[in-house]
């Protein structure tokens, strides 16, 4: 779950429909608990009130209180109480902007699928990303950011919430039906993100040989293409920070310097990421801080 910054009150109609595609248009088309990308279903969470249906009544005072959510997310929050508010962390808080979110791959994850009876259908060892919490950081927001991975199920209803031995138990039904792909498609989102990164170090390595960027702003935009298709950007962000080592982090994103503070460059790294076009004014500012290779006088 990334930190989410909504833009002043729109002049708009308000409804429904109006709002999701405001929040689309301003904080991009990506549930805002899992971070899927929302191709299909869309709908609005409310702080103050929970799920919506979409014949609900909305005014713009709703506007500070709405988050885009997918349907995996609604189904698993359909319990939420609002009177509850204070005790999970949102994407638009302040507390949010401390990153107290981590994604782990965990490979040997017990994988299993049973049918009503508990009988053994199909059992095998996976890998898996998932969401935990980062535990440098205040306790408050340690147990805030878990609330909230669990009132959102952001790993799944079918884990065991046990790092030391993971286990997906999955029923048959729920298997057959594929109600659940969030965890599914976070994996696929890391693996991509692990080739991206591939390509970015080989692209960084020419910076030192050739005379512009040219390289590693391609392999940039082409990272902020697939995300772009794909969602999980904070997924993307632990792949990729995972796979480059600092020096070549800085070389890509040369605002990423030796002191930078963790959540200095987690900010960093999803806003380049997040990259969406050419106007963009990071990509300027990516070209000014660069200021080329070496100069090697010419040969005598
Ligand atoms: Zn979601």
């Amino acid at each position: 779950m990334k930190p989410i910054t909504r833009p002043e009150e729109p002049e708009i109609e308000p409804s429904y429909t109006t709002f999701v595609v405001t929040l689309f248009n301003t904080v991009g088309p990506y549930c805002s608990f899992c971070e899927k990308k929302l191709n299909y279903q869309a709908y609005l969470f409310h702080k103050l009130r929970g799920n919506l249906e979409r014949d609900a009544h909305l005014t713009l005072d709703d506007w500070d209180n709405l988050l885009l959510i997918c349907g995996e997310c609604r189904e698993s929050a359909k319990d939420y109480n609002p009177q509850q508010l204070n005790l999970y962390l949102w994407p638009d808080s302040k507390m949010a902007l401390s990153y107290p979110f981590c994604y782990v791959k965990r490979d040997n994850v017990t994988y299993r699928v049973v049918d009503a009876e508990g009988n053994l259908f199909k059992e095998e060892q996976r890998t898996f990303v998932f969401v935990e919490t980062n535990n440098d950081i205040e306790s408050n927001i340690v147990q805030a950011a878990n609330n909230t991975i669990n009132l959102f199920k952001l790993n799944s209803k079918y884990y065991n919430n046990n790092p030391d031995n993971p286990q997906i138990i999955i029923p048959y039904q729920d298997f057959i039906e594929v109600s659940e792909l969030r965890l599914e498609q976070r994996y696929e989102a890391y693996q991509a993100a692990t080739k991206a990164a591939g390509r970015l170090q080989r692209a960084a390595a020419t910076l030192v040989v050739t005379g512009g960027r040219e390289f590693v702003d391609n392999s940039l935009t082409l990272t902020n293409e697939i995300i772009e298709s794909m969602g999980y950007v904070s997924t993307w962000k632990a792949a990729i920070l995972a796979n480059l080592d600092r020096e070549t982090l800085g070389k890509i994103f040369p605002s990423i310097i030796n002191d930078s503070k963790r959540k200095d460059i987690e900010a960093e790294v999803e806003e380049e990421l997040l990259l969406e076009d050419d106007e963009h004014p990071t990509k300027k500012k990516r070209k000014e801080i660069w200021p080329g290779p070496p100069i090697v006088p010419p040969a005598q």
